[in-house]
């Protein structure tokens, strides 16, 4: 099915409660060196299928969600997870974005995967230097093929150089390239020592907090950080959903959280006072800030400033 463009993918990620990540298994066989998390052919996946399932109908139920994206991991490794949640999310009437490497295209595509694409509404096939060490041109083509005959809104993202997403768009002219950068989370820390600094009154707003990832295993970050929802970063912006029935709950504290508040609407600038760094990167400072606040150092300021932003 045809599923938003990337530009309305990122306006939904922009509507606070419009999306959420389900990130569906730690597992993938592909095995890149810029891997943002670390993901390897054994990594853990899905065991507790009951509290799985919960997590789905949860997020299908829940009122004002649109658009899933499903991430990993790659989430073709997890076919009964995959299959699970683009059939329930789809039947509660969101619509579902899945990222994968196309590691499973050939001249015959299962059956099982045209039915997930099937259920589908857009596809970002990640390729560069670092996938094509295992996944080829031809078989990412294969998959772009098999996305386009499924009806599926195709998006190519590319971590590398202008030229190589010009050689991809002329390749697969029916999708949308664009190109991203290379994380340094996971084993991309290996490649980029770091994102640069920048002033702090510079440090914009954090969208990413609108989309929440919830972990096949129950666990839920504030936001889609990579280095957060491999267990790095602050415990502040973690919580963990032992049953299904408290995911609703988790979410929403989250979202009503008076610093997260603060750093989806006017980023850390607003705290400026609270940092001790001139420069610093967005996710540099929030982690200082909630350093700051779990330790209570600093909650009347931020009360001061959530009631002057109030009246
Ligand atoms: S970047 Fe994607 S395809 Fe590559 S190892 Fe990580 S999850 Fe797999
Ligand atoms: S700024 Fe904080 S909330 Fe936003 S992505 Fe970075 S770690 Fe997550």
């Amino acid at each position: 099915m045809s599923g938003p463009t990337h530009a309305e993918c990122e306006a939904l990620r922009r509507t606070p409660g419009a999306t959420a990540v389900l990130f569906l298994t730690d597992r993938c066989p592909v095995g890149c060196d810029h891997c943002s998390v670390g993901s390897l052919p054994r990594s853990p996946r899905i065991t507790d299928w009951n509290l799985f399932t919960g997590i789905v109908d949860e997020l299908g139920s829940r009122e004002g969600l649109q658009l899933v994206a499903l991430t990993g991991g790659e989430p073709f490794a997890e076919r009964r997870g995959l299959q699970l949640a683009t059939e329930a999310l789809t039947a509660n009437g969101k619509t579902t974005a899945v990222f994968t490497s196309g590691h499973w295209a050939g001249p015959r595509i299962p059956l099982w995967i045209r039915r997930v694409l099937q259920a589908t509404g857009t596809v970002y096939l990640s390729t560069d230097s670092f996938h094509a060490a295992s996944v080829k041109p031809p078989t990412v083509e294969a998959a772009a093929r098999a996305v386009l005959e499924s009806d599926c809104t195709l998006v190519v993202q590319v971590a590398g150089s202008r030229e190589e997403a010009d050689r991809w768009a002329d390749r697969i002219p029916e999708a949308e390239v664009h190109r991203v950068p290379i994380l340094p989370y996971g084993r991309g820390r290996l490649l980029r020592q770091g994102m640069a600094e920048r002033p702090v009154a510079d440090l914009g707003a954090c969208h990413l907090l609108n989309s929440p990832t919830i972990r096949y295993d129950g666990t839920v970050t504030a936001c889609c950080n990579e280095e957060v929802i491999i267990g790095g970063g602050p415990d502040r912006l973690r919580r963990q959903a032992t049953r299904p029935e408290e995911l609703g709950g988790i979410l929403d504290g989250l979202a009503a959280d008076p610093l997260h508040r603060i750093l989806r609407r006017t980023g850390p600038a607003a705290l400026a006072s609270l940092l001790t760094q001139d420069r610093a990167t967005l996710c540099g400072a929030c982690w200082t800030l909630q350093d700051a606040r779990s330790r209570q150092r600093h909650i009347s300021v931020l009360f001061d400033l959530l009631e002057s932003e109030a009246t």
